[in-house]
């Protein structure tokens, strides 16, 4: 009798986990997704950077979602209510003041990076795709089949679900928790840490038939995703092309701020949108067409990402504020970078956890690059786009925004701009101290 169902058994078939079982599979290891809801189901994280693309090429579907029809996404840009009478402070190219700060993916040769977009995604649509590829590479996929624990008891793991009244266990060499926000392995072995600066709060929804050209500057830039800082502390807005009629819009707040709305959110999301004149008009001439939805208390950390027997990834590893896009990134190569140490230990026999230091290194140093880019953005949020707007630092930028995070070296532009940041912090007398945000970081910065 075989003394395992599986080598690695997978919770949670979002990008993280679908990723990962794609890895494991066409490495011959016999791989099990469990994934609670039948897809296609919708979800948060419309819009991709482009460090999604070398793992969809790796992992062979990259072409499959190449000709799904997803809308291209060529750049970003961010807007703010910022009056234009701010000083320079220096720095060189700020042609709309500090009202828009744009980029273009094409202006930055990238590793592993043929093309000069990556893509906006119907989640639901891309996440089924990602999940029939790992299956179509071997992968074993339950849907509809939630784990409700795992015991690392004596022996093998074995995660268990329930199917009527009945508990069914099934044993594995190992336990990838990629269930995202719920966080499974980090709940149980009571790991999660709430990150102490960011605790944010966000409601969203689909538009149909917005004027994207309303806040573009150049027609060209219509179906970029777009971020608005909005004049109210530490609050924006995001806008993302999901079709040709189809635009996801949502707000995202500090909890306190969402918490005094009560019951009203859509009041509180009208509210927020209306600090913006020409964003609630191009708004209220179209029509909504999926109820809004809240997603609340989601900054957090793990105080450990493997273990004996066991990674987390993804959401499931660490969130830090979706500002940048950086979410759907992250969960595909960490499971990139978490698989690379799987198949090496199941070639070794052995999964214990000093296994699984070289991805515990990596992706704590990757995320925390972006946390700290974050905070920044945050606490100065003129600080950004002067560094986008300035040609001497704007490729350094690019390159955090394409989602290259993962180095040793940390990128240039988070240096400089961590500088820049303490000097404005320590002098009252700053040009720009009076627009530090309140969110205090980056010297706040959890270290796990
Ligand atoms: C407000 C907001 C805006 C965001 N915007 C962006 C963005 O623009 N771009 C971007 O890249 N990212 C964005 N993100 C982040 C993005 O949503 C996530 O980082 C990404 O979905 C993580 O993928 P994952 O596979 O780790 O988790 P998920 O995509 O959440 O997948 C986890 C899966 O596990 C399943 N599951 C959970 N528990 C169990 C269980 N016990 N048993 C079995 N299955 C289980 C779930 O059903 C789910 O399908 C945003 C997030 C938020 C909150």
């Amino acid at each position: 009798m075989q003394d395992v169902d599986f080598d690695i058994g997978i919770i949670g078939g979002g990008p993280a986990g679908s990723t990962a079982a794609s890895y494991l599979a066409k490495a011959g290891l016999s791989c099990a997704v469990f994934e609670a809801e039948r897809f296609p189901r919708p979800h948060v994280g419309e819009s991709l950077v482009p460090a999604t693309t070398p793992v969809l090429s790796e992992i062979g579907a990259l072409a499959k979602v190449d000709e799904a029809g997803f809308p291209r996404k060529y750049g970003a840009a961010w807007t703010s209510a910022v009056e234009d009478s701010v000083p320079t402070n220096g720095f060189q190219g700020l042609t709309y003041g500090f009202q828009q700060a744009t980029i273009d993916f094409s202006e930055r040769d990238q590793q592993g990076v043929q093309q000069d977009y990556t893509y906006h995604v119907d989640r639901g649509k891309f996440d089924e795709l990602l999940l029939r590829h790992c299956e179509e590479l071997g992968a074993k996929v339950f849907e509809g089949v939630r784990i409700r624990s795992v015991d690392f008891g004596a022996g093998n793991p074995v995660l268990t679900y329930r199917e009527g009244d009945t508990d069914i266990p099934v044993r594995v060499r190992m336990v990838v928790d990629a269930s995202g926000r719920d966080t499974r392995l980090g709940k149980q072995l009571k790991l999660k840490v709430p990150d102490p600066v960011f605790n944010q709060y966000a409601i969203h929804t689909w538009f149909e038939d917005l004027d994207r050209n309303a806040v573009a500057v150049s027609e060209g830039q219509a179906d970029y995703i777009f971020i608005h800082f909005l004049p109210i502390n530490d609050t924006w807005m995001w806008q993302i092309p999901i079709t040709d009629r189809i635009t996801s819009v949502g707000v995202v707040t500090q909890k306190q701020r969402f918490q005094n709305a009560g019951e009203k959110r859509e009041e509180f999301f009208w509210e927020c949108v209306g600090s913006r004149p020409g964003l609630e008009n191009a708004l209220r001439s179209c029509s909504r067409v999926r109820p809004f939805k809240v997603e609340g208390d989601y900054s957090y950390g793990m105080k450990e990402i493997c273990g004996d027997d066991w990674v987390l990834i993804g959401d499931a590893a660490r969130f830090v504020d979706p500002i940048f896009s950086s979410g759907v990134s992250v969960a595909m190569n960490s499971a990139r970078i978490a698989c690379a140490d799987i198949v090496a230990a199941a070639e070794a026999g052995d999964f214990s956890k000093k296994r699984f230091d070289t991805y515990s290194q990596k992706l704590r140093r990757g995320v925390s690059h972006w946390y700290e880019f974050i905070s920044i953005y945050y606490r100065l949020n003129i600080l950004f786009t002067a560094f986008v707007a300035d040609p001497r630092y704007r490729l350094d930028v690019l390159q955090m925004l394409q989602g290259d995070v993962y180095e040793e070296r940390e990128p240039a532009a988070l240096t400089k701009m961590r500088e820049i940041t303490r000097e404005v912090e320590a002098n009252p007398d700053h040009l720009w101290h009076k627009h530090l945000g309140t969110l205090r970081a980056p010297s706040a910065a959890p270290q796990f």
